[in-house]
């Protein structure tokens, strides 16, 4: 708890550059970025790139991303040097959870839509864990009700006291694209088209004007439980 602490006291006023390259000075490649190229997530891989150009980010695969999705992991391939791994859920998991509950089971309870996260995200997200020390997440207080109390690292108590960085936590949506447009960062299409937080194409719909950034994200349930289980 005193070695957190001392690192929180170190780290929560620095930088999102700083804190990366803080992390890999600490950890080298046994820090990664878990990357759902969301606009953080593409902020956070060009400020790694520019650090370490042999840096390794990961990302998972769940089987139900959108096409743009797969579109931007292509250019990502393309412009940077980092190495990209790939999870993906375990089949008989997937083939079992579908025979029994149906393919779009997520739209029936939040305990199913849960299951499926859990077969598609959780379980290959804890097999990445396996390799590394810790995690670099773009996950910003301003997103959702759950994440006001983010801190800029902690240790990850869900995932075997792994460090997990949030880099970007405390900036406002504004500053991701700011940085984007001026970086030239590429970015998910589909956030030209209104939709501002982009996971799984069956559980993501574009935002009205005036609906809170995750509005369109399992937007059938209530704010309360809007997390995936990726982020205890
Ligand atoms: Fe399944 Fe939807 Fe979760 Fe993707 S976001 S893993 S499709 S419930």
């Amino acid at each position: 708890m005193e070695e957190i602490k001392r690192l929180q006291e170190k780290l929560e006023k620095k930088s999102a550059q700083d804190i990366i390259k803080w992390s890999i000075k600490q950890f080298g490649n046994k820090v990664q970025l878990a990357s759902s190229f969301s606009a953080e997530d593409m902020v956070l891989t060009d400020m790694i790139a520019k650090v370490k150009k042999d840096a390794v980010i990961f990302t998972l695969d769940t089987g139900r991303l959108p096409q743009a999705t797969y579109d931007l992991m292509d250019e990502v391939k393309q412009k940077y040097s980092i190495k990209l791994k790939i999870f993906f859920p375990d089949t008989e998991e997937i083939e079992k959870m579908t025979q029994e509950h149906g393919v779009n089971l997520f739209y029936n309870s939040v305990e199913l839509r849960k299951k499926c996260c859990n077969a598609r995200k959780v379980q290959p997200l804890n097999r990445a864990f396996e390799s590394i020390d810790g995690w670099i997440c773009g996950l910003r207080k301003e997103q959702s009700i759950t994440r006001i109390g983010l801190k800029k690292i902690v240790f990850d108590v869900g995932h075997n006291n792994i460090y997990k960085l949030n880099p970007l936590a405390d900036w406002t949506n504004k500053d991701i694209w700011d940085y984007i447009k001026k970086n030239k960062v590429p970015y998910n299409k589909l956030h030209d088209k209104k939709y501002l937080s982009i996971g799984c194409e069956p559980c993501t719909r574009p935002v009205k004007s005036g609906e809170d950034i995750r509005a369109g994200r399992w937007w059938w349930e209530p704010a309360e439980c809007k997390e995936c289980g990726l982020h205890i």
